[in-house]
């Protein structure tokens, strides 16, 4: 095989005439910063794949701590999650309309905010209904909270929102929620469920808002 008489040099570019099989770069000058080029770029490359590595590994830490915290977490904490997400997205819903018990459109700041998601039937009385859109609404947190479930105060409070309830969705509406109902049995992976769900139900509302505005 004929060699090429000249060739380009890989570092200069310069035109040169090759005495060896395979001289890629003309001068030992060139062969010395062609070499030096050549072990920065090595050398770059494994601080590279070394970080790569690293944040691999990372990540696998990351995932076997969540699923070891996951183990941990308890059934109750699971619900209390998907309950928070629900509770969430029912305010999201509902957020521009007054208190659906005493219709307070700007009730007064209690424990750092002014509103709650109020379950019509409670989540203790009635707990196959903790999840049930139909039962619950944005309710001021001074109607929410406070009052034991056996005071005066409280029978007013949900006497007003059963009255508010029939008036805007009828009779039957009420009826239907006041039962009976099956009891529902929840797994953590219901939870988890509901609990992704409302998460994002509620993101998807909040972004709808923000489009039409
Ligand atoms: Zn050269
Ligand atoms: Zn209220």
């Amino acid at each position: 095989m004929k060699k090429p008489t000249r060739r380009k040099c890989a570092w200069c570019r310069g035109w040169f005439h090759p005495v060896r099989e395979g001289q890629i770069v003309c001068t030992y000058t060139c062969a010395a910063e062609y070499g030096r080029a050549q072990t920065e770029k090595a050398k770059a490359k494994a601080a590279q794949l070394a970080k790569q590595r690293q944040r691999d590994q990372q990540k696998e830490e990351r995932a076997a701590w969540r699923e070891r915290k996951d183990k941990l977490t308890t059934k109750s904490e699971w619900m209390k999650r998907a309950q928070d997400e629900f509770n969430g997205y029912i305010r999201e819903r509902d957020f521009d309309r007054p208190c659906i018990s005493c219709g307070d459109i700007n009730p007064p700041d209690l424990h750092g905010g002014k509103w709650d998601c109020g379950h019509f039937l409670s989540v203790g009385s009635h707990p196959e209904l903790r999840f049930e859109e139909k039962n619950a609404f944005r309710q001021c947190k001074r109607c929410n909270g406070g009052a034991g479930h056996y005071t005066r105060k409280n029978h007013t409070v949900s006497q007003r929102y059963r009255e508010n309830l029939v008036a805007e969705f009828g009779q039957d509406y009420v009826e239907w929620l006041e039962g009976p109902h099956e009891p529902k049995r929840y797994r953590i992976e219901d939870y988890q469920r509901i609990r992704d769900e409302y998460k994002a139900k509620r993101k998807a509302l909040i972004e709808s808002r923000e489009e039409a505005a």
